[in-house]
């Protein structure tokens, strides 16, 4: 037979309905991560038979659902988190938003929905925030997050894959995350519970590795630290830090130091962050683009870590900086790892966070808010 393409997700036949009613804007400083969002959402429902349907970007508000979509019963869903920044001039920012469509369709095709075409939603993106461009705060640290979300919402019990679905977009105004200057956290080092494992989902976007974690996160700050830090295996080998990457920069003999982060396979979520440190601690190390703050001589690896590394090299006074990566923060410090019964201590300095940290920090936020002309940051 002939083969029909549906419908894929098309910016142009975008429906617009404003609000009639908008909302009280909280001041900056009242922000919470989270807790308020803007006037408009994005909504793209989805057939099997007829494909992705016209966008709409509407009022914000209540979602009619099913109780018996299959989203409440099997977890068929699936987020990214993205930020817009704005700037003095007005101008609207995007980070990267092709890794996080390209993110979103990987965990799309994991769980059954429907993939649909990246550049697309991000055109969508691009037209909410600027509807809802007054919400972003221009002061320095605040941001716009951006939680684009798919979930199965086939009326029917059983598992198997979902006959509908809808793409949601959401945004919530948000201040830095350290509001009253960096505080570096403290991890407890997990045996007890995995987030994941080979085969597994761990290295999707999905709900459903979420709230397993929490439980965890709840001990560990039972017992005086902030997050889990991931291990797997016998050798313990870390793979993440609560919802962030990891690094560990090490000072080798000849002087020089590395910086390393678990391999990204089964068990380690491929974050923006990661990828963008990783690409500029490659770019200075090639002389490509030097970056003021960052040591000279840096050698760049991806490898198996396991927790001997890290307590062998606070005995011998190598172990340099720990540091988590994720959209949320951009960067945080880690001041103490909890492990078997003991702290290893990591020294972040009067600023509360290490040289290389700092330059990344730096670096980073400077071409998320445009400060630094880079191709990553896209204009809305
Ligand atoms: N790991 C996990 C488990 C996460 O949820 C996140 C946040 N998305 C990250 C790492 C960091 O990813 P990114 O840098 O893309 O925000």
């Amino acid at each position: 037979g002939e083969i029909i393409q549906l419908p894929d997700i098309d910016s142009n036949l975008t429906k617009i309905t404003l609000t009639d009613s908008p909302k009280k804007r909280p001041a900056s400083s009242k922000l919470v991560f989270g807790h308020t969002f803007t006037d408009h959402m994005l909504t793209i429902p989805w057939n099997s038979a007829t494909g992705w349907a016209n966008p709409e970007i509407r009022p914000y508000g209540p979602l009619d659902l099913d109780p018996s979509c299959t989203v409440f019963h099997y977890a068929f869903t699936l987020f990214e988190g993205m930020k817009a920044y704005r700037n003095a001039d007005g101008t609207v920012r995007l980070f990267r938003p092709d890794k996080n469509m390209a993110r979103m369709n990987r965990s799309a095709a994991r769980i059954a929905l429907p993939t649909f075409d990246g550049a697309e939603l991000t055109e969508l993106i691009k037209k909410l925030v600027m509807v809802d461009k007054d919400w972003i705060p221009q002061d320095k640290g605040f941001s716009l997050y951006i939680r684009p979300t798919l979930i199965a919402t086939q009326k029917a019990l059983g598992v198997g894959p979902s006959s509908d679905a809808l793409l949601f977009v959401i945004c919530c105004p948000v201040g830095p995350y350290y509001a009253s200057g960096f505080k570096p956290v403290q991890l407890l080092a997990t045996t007890k519970y995995v987030r994941a494992t080979p085969g597994g989902t761990g290295s999707y976007k999905l709900g459903a590795n979420y709230a397993p974690g929490i439980v965890p996160q709840k001990e560990a700050m039972a017992e005086g630290y902030s997050q889990n830090l991931w291990l797997l295996g016998d050798e313990h080998a870390l793979t993440e830090v609560g919802t962030m990457n990891l690094f560990v920069a090490f000072k080798q003999a000849d002087g020089s130091v590395e910086l390393c982060t678990p391999p990204l396979d089964d068990v380690v979520l491929p974050g923006v962050t990661r990828d963008s440190v990783l690409e500029v601690a490659r770019d200075h190390a090639s002389g490509k683009t030097p970056i003021p703050g960052l040591p000279a001589d840096i050698k760049v690896s991806e490898r198996k870590l396991i927790m001997k590394d890290l307590v062998d090299a606070e005995k011998n006074g190598t172990l340099l900086e720990v540091f988590g990566t994720g959209t949320a923060a951009i960067i945080s410090s880690v001041d103490k790892i909890g492990y078997e019964g003991r702290d290893l201590i990591i020294p972040t300095g009067p600023a509360g966070m290490g040289a290389i940290s700092k330059a990344m920090l730096d670096r980073i936020v400077g071409i998320q808010t445009g400060e630094i002309e880079h191709e990553w940051s896209v204009v809305a």
